[in-house]
């Protein structure tokens, strides 16, 4: 089945079914009484509706997850493993529908999409090495016929809570870890993309999951203060913007929770004079409007070290030509963005860049009209922007790329050191000397050399700094498992 436990794809609203939850391995109708569509942002086809569930609904998932613990915990490690395996095997072999899928409910194009469910099966991967990963330590003779060892515990209940940017990728990077270290789990997907985690939660049971291991329970802000209220919820692993990420942070860990919240971002790319001009805005090109720019490894900001006219003139030639539609169509690059309101902020943004003495010298805006339906913007390009510009400081989250002007390298990385995010930056250069300066100052947790788009795979920490993380160990690589476990001292003494 292409949705899961969606029904038959449907165009039209009236016949639409509404996304269940899916708690105790049953599939469940939230209790909440207002729905919300789920419209294909290329189309405006609405391709399901989404509940608002209740505190109620989050209690029951909860509930499901505790007692599901009690077991789940004492189950061998390789036998946990056996399932990530089988999740594997899965996961391939529908990969190309759950791309499908990651196109109609987000948007995206094909390609990136498939790519995405690559990032999220290589997540499962990680995941099977659960009996490497989660081996103690020892240390014979601490003193006179003594002996300590370390031993990993899972926490108990966790909640996941993610963005809609990447409906396979984010859920991926929690659950599997989660599970495997003998967690269960409750998520609570995006309500503007909650298909995909349902096809998940059907993947994950046909491989052997058992029930209430892993919980889904949709909606919005009442599921999100329900889990993060919680009693029975030991840790929060979050993904989303800013304010919400901050917000998550304190009033999890206020709460007592060990929690992890990744956060919005604002990506810097410098350009040194000797970079290869065509290589390096082949990266920029797919870094700023790949996922229409959605993305929070996503090129926002062009450091131009030096005059380049050339790279001026190339850039917005590469634009003109950059081919917009639906994510479903061959070659398509640029894509609509989620929703309307988003729109409507983002133009509030190309707005502001003018009022505030930007040279806006690619307007998307006109693509608008060629159109009927779906989200879509052009790729929209400012030069001259300075710092102190709202769109250089802020997160736009759309194919709007600011380029600033850097007298020197010095100059560029300052400009990333001011920014108040910290996910990603890259330098396009074959300067070795540049390299190592740009990897010994740039700060920020992913950087890139010569590389569009720095995320780092699933074996590594997904490692934001400043106000793009809250938290201490991030999700993914080892960070990920001492978040998702907890640790045990024996210190033993045999002269007895
Ligand atoms: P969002 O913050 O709107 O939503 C994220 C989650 O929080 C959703 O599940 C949503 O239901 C919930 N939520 C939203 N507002 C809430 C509120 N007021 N109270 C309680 N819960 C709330 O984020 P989004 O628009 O879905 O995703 C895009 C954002 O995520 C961008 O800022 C992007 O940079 C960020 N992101 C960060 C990373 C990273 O690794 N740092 C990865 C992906 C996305």
């Amino acid at each position: 089945m292409l949705i899961g436990r969606m029904g038959e794809m449907e165009t039209t609203k009236k016949n639409t079914k509404i996304v269940e939850n899916f708690i105790n391995g049953e599939w469940v109708k939230s209790k909440g009484t207002k729905v919300l569509d789920v419209p294909n942002p290329a189309t405006g086809d609405v391709i399901g509706r989404v509940p608002l569930s209740t505190k109620e609904d989050v209690e029951e998932a909860v509930k499901v997850a505790k007692d599901a613990f009690q077991t789940w915990k004492k189950t061998p490690v390789p036998k946990r493993a056996r399932i990530m395996f089988k999740f594997h095997t899965l996961l391939v072999e529908h990969h190309e529908e759950l791309a499908k899928l990651v196109v109609q409910e987000n948007g995206k194009a094909y390609k990136e999409a498939y790519g995405e469910i690559q990032r999220g099966i290589e997540c499962v991967e990680f995941a099977a090495g659960a009996p490497t990963l989660l081996m103690g330590e020892s240390l014979s003779n601490i003193a006179e016929d003594i002996d300590s060892e370390m031993f990993r515990y899972p926490l108990g209940v966790v909640g996941g809570i993610t963005p809609f940017n990447f409906p396979m990728m984010v859920p991926l990077w929690m659950f599997p870890l989660a599970i495997v270290c003998g967690n269960t789990f409750v998520l609570k997907p995006s309500e503007r993309t909650p298909l995909l985690a349902n096809r998940l939660a059907e993947l994950f049971t046909e491989a052997g999951a058992p029930k209430g291991v892993l919980n889904i329970v949709h909606g919005a802000h009442d599921v999100v203060n329900g889990l993060l209220e919680h009693q029975d919820i030991a840790a929060i692993s979050f993904v989303g913007s800013q304010p919400v990420a901050k917000y998550v942070y304190e009033r999890a860990a206020a709460n007592g929770k060990r929690v992890q919240a990744l956060s919005g971002a604002k990506n810097h790319h410098i350009l040194m004079p000797d970079a290869d001009i065509d290589k390096a805005l082949h990266h920029i090109m797919s870094s700023t409007f790949g996922s229409a720019g959605q993305r929070c490894m996503a090129c926002s900001v062009v450091v131009l070290v030096g005059d380049n006219d050339q790279f001026i003139n190339e850039l917005k030639k590469n634009a003109d030509q950059l081919p917009i539609g639906n994510g479903m169509d061959e070659d398509v690059l640029l894509t609509p963005v989620i929703r309307e309101e988003h729109r409507q902020k983002v133009l509030g943004y190309i707005q502001k860049g003018i009022e505030e003495g930007a040279e806006l010298i690619r307007d998307g805006r006109r693509e608008m009209s060629l159109f009927e339906k779906g989200n879509f913007l052009g790729p929209t390009i400012f030069d001259h922007v300075t710092p102190e510009m709202t769109i250089a400081k802020e997160e736009i989250f759309a194919p709007v790329l600011s380029v600033i002007r850097a007298k020197d390298l010095d100059e560029a990385l300052e400009y990333i050191r001011k920014s108040r995010y910290g996910n990603g930056a890259t330098i396009y250069t074959k300067d070795a000397k540049a390299v190592r300066k740009f990897r010994e100052e740039a700060d920020a947790g992913m950087l890139g050399v010569n590389v569009g788009v720095p995320a780092t795979m699933a074996f590594f920490p997904f490692s934001g700094w400043k106000d793009s993380f809250y938290g201490d160990l991030h999700v993914n690589g080892k960070d990920g498992v001492n978040f998702y476990t907890k640790k045990k001292m024996i210190t033993s003494r045999f002269d007895f």
